[in-house]
């Protein structure tokens, strides 16, 4: 790592940003395809409408789709802007993690994990699952990223105390909260520790309920039409993941104020 000191910081961020891109790249074809049982590495990438593969200098992070305007070079269908969005979105949030962690293992694990944050809120949003490729890996994944930055006993006790919660809740309301969604905050609570699990799902059912409320105020939908926990459980781990540390040590004081 010591060579890298002496790359400018600049051209540092540069190289994060187009790493974060390709991610993002990537993020994408798992999006399209985990849902459907398909392999994320082969075949390579191909217009799903005429099936003709993506030549390499088609398949640029949100530049091609810019110089393609929107078009399959091949047959001329309109892409979806969901995919550079993502990719740009992607590219951000690992941007960002640079700029607050350096190259570092916090680095490496919040830029791995906001990746897969977007892809879940994707997949979810768009088929009510949350896949057990993403979860189960992922609980693996928390550990051993949960036993390194926050010490055993907070990850167990996260894993447990966040997936304990949401197995009583799917049993107390009877099928109220899915499977994908107990594995989902269990490997979070690994990742996170007890604490701040806590203030994942503190902030997944407020920005749940306001987005709940909003919709049956604006479109009268009723408990049918129920949105996805998911993606609110996504959101709420990124903002514990960027600033979580900060959410805690602020509560924390603001519990010892004398009133
Ligand atoms: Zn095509």
């Amino acid at each position: 790592m010591e060579f890298l000191s002496v790359v400018p910081f600049s051209i540092m961020t540069g190289f994060v940003a187009v790493f974060g891109l390709l991610v993002g790249s990537f993020s994408n074809v798992c999006i399209y395809r985990m849902p459907k049982r398909e392999s994320v590495v082969f075949p390579a990438s191909h217009c799903t409408a005429c099936n003709s593969p993506v030549r390499a200098y088609d398949n640029i992070p949100v530049i091609s789709y810019l110089l393609l305007g929107g078009k399959c070079r091949s047959c001329g269908v309109k892409i979806s802007p969901m995919y550079p969005a993502i990719e740009l979105i992607i590219g951000l949030l690992i941007t960002l993690a640079f700029l607050r962690s350096g190259l570092s293992v916090e680095f490496a694990v919040t830029a791995t994990v906001s990746a897969v944050l977007v892809i879940i809120t994707v997949i979810d949003f768009q088929h009510r699952i949350i896949p057990d490729r993403i979860t189960l890996p992922g609980i693996i994944f928390g550990f051993a990223a949960g036993f390194y930055l926050e010490g055993w006993r907070d990850s167990l006790i996260g894993f447990f105390l966040g997936g304990g919660l949401f197995y009583l809740i799917a049993v107390l309301s009877r099928g109220g909260m899915g499977g994908g969604d107990i594995k989902f905050i269990a490997a979070a609570g690994a990742l996170v520790g007890w604490q701040k699990v806590l203030l994942i799902i503190f902030i997944g059912a407020l920005a749940g309920s306001v987005v709940g409320i909003a919709l049956m105020v604006l479109k009268g939908g009723t408990r049918k039409s129920m949105i996805p926990f998911g993606p609110f459980l996504a959101l709420g781990t990124l903002a514990v993941l960027y600033y979580g540390d900060d959410l805690v040590r602020y509560y924390l004081s603001a519990m010892q104020q004398p009133f």
